[in-house]
């Protein structure tokens, strides 16, 4: 019998419009930061109906920038989750803040937020929720929280473009958010981000950091009396995360396509959650009980101790199945760099490590076809029993 060919466990979906806005941007002469750019922010903001949203060079730098804007100084705490891709403490910790972990919810796999209150100190800055696989966090309390004790809200929206909390888009309303557009996303450039906020201050801090910290305004007042002549003035150091018309050419396409793209994750949820029910040793997710619109990045179960295989023994017999699966995330309170440098250690986060130790992303994304699905769905039930 032939080899059935490999589900993977996602890959983005490229349209020919896509494809042809590359090569025209490519033909134009005109590859970094331009109209196509530009184009992708305005079409951003009519999305999230909000007055500024950048785009920029990757997420990670997308974090960083907002917690240098909002003035992270060295030993400011951050409240965030232990289950996160490690970018989200990394950027903390890169912008000399220290990262503070509260344990998840074991359900919807996001920050407990009835936890977070006992973790706020004198040295509190921010609060940095991460909207786990598009499930959104109960943003009510995380913004109450905010309020009472005068911090900022860095919200880590990767995972959740098109996501919905209480009939509100995640980006339509808040402090910051801050969108990737890695292939792995719901939405892709390639590699990208995006920063989305309603202050202007904040947007305007953006604007310099992405690009060397030069203001083009300023530039013909203080070194020409002519404008229009190229000059610019350095108004702070800064590094270069700006965005390519390149890029944009895919996300113009990419965002115009999103609701469907959605849909259909949703749809791929749906089924699994139908037809995984009451497999042995296997904890599906549970959404929250608030109103809200899940965006579906990840499909991610997890496997219990004591379930007929590990979880590491699941994605081996998947795999040679010709089946792909991701790992997201091993809790990052367990990475050598955060044990030494913070102390932590299992035991820290007794429902985050359940989750890591269990936690597998099955095949999920929009080209994902139900005889597919069906596959991956009769392989996990043959491995685990059932
Ligand atoms: C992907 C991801 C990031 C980083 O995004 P990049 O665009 O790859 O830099 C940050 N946080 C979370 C939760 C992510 O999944």
């Amino acid at each position: 019998m032939p080899a059935e060919k490999f589900i993977p466990f996602s890959r983005p979906t490229i349209s020919n419009a896509a494809i042809k806005e590359v090569t025209d941007c490519l033909r134009s002469g005109w590859l970094t930061t331009g109209p196509r750019a530009a184009k992708f922010e305005a079409m951003m903001r009519d999305y999230f109906g909000a007055p500024h949203a950048l785009a920029c060079l990757n997420a990670t730098m997308g974090l960083w920038m907002v917690l240098k804007a909002i003035g992270i100084q060295p030993g400011d705490e951050v409240i965030t989750t232990p289950l996160t891709f490690v970018a989200t403490l990394n950027t903390i910790v890169m912008a000399g803040g220290k990262p503070v972990l509260v344990d998840v919810e074991p359900g919807t796999y996001n920050i407990d937020v009835k936890k977070m209150a006992a973790a706020i100190t004198k040295k509190t800055r921010a609060l940095m929720p991460v909207h786990f696989a598009g499930c959104p966090v109960d943003m009510d309390a995380v913004y109450a929280l905010a309020k009472k004790h005068k911090l900022r809200v860095i919200e880590d929206c990767a995972h959740a473009i098109g996501t919905k909390y209480k009939g509100q888009r995640l980006g339509s309303f808040g402090d910051v958010q801050v969108f990737s557009y890695h292939p792995n996303k719901n939405l892709t450039t390639g590699e990208g981000g995006a920063i989305v906020t309603r202050e202007a201050k904040l947007a305007r801090s953006i604007e310099l950091q992405r690009f060397h910290g030069i203001d083009k305004a300023n530039g013909w007042s203080r070194h020409s009396k002519i404008p229009g002549l190229g000059h610019y003035d350095v108004v702070e150091a800064a590094l270069k995360s700006n965005f390519m018309d390149l890029q944009a050419a895919l996300g113009i396409h990419q965002l115009a396509a999103l609701e469907g793209f959605n849909l259909k994750r949703r749809a791929i949820a749906g089924y699994y959650f139908k037809k995984l029910r009451g497999v042995p040793g296997l904890t599906l997710p549970t959404p929250p009980k608030f109103a809200h619109t899940h965006s579906w990045h990840l499909f991610a179960p997890v496997v219990e101790r004591g379930a007929r295989v590990d979880r590491d023994t699941l994605m081996v017999e998947l795999k040679k199945r010709n089946i792909g699966t991701g790992l997201h995330y091993t809790a990052c309170h367990l990475h050598s760099f955060y044990e030494k440098t913070f102390g932590y250690r299992r035991g820290n986060f007794p429902a985050a490590e359940r989750i890591s130790d269990g936690i597998l992303s099955l095949p999920c994304c929009p080209t994902l076809t139900r005889r597919d699905q069906d596959r991956v769905i009769r392989a996990v039930r043959e491995i685990m029993g059932g």
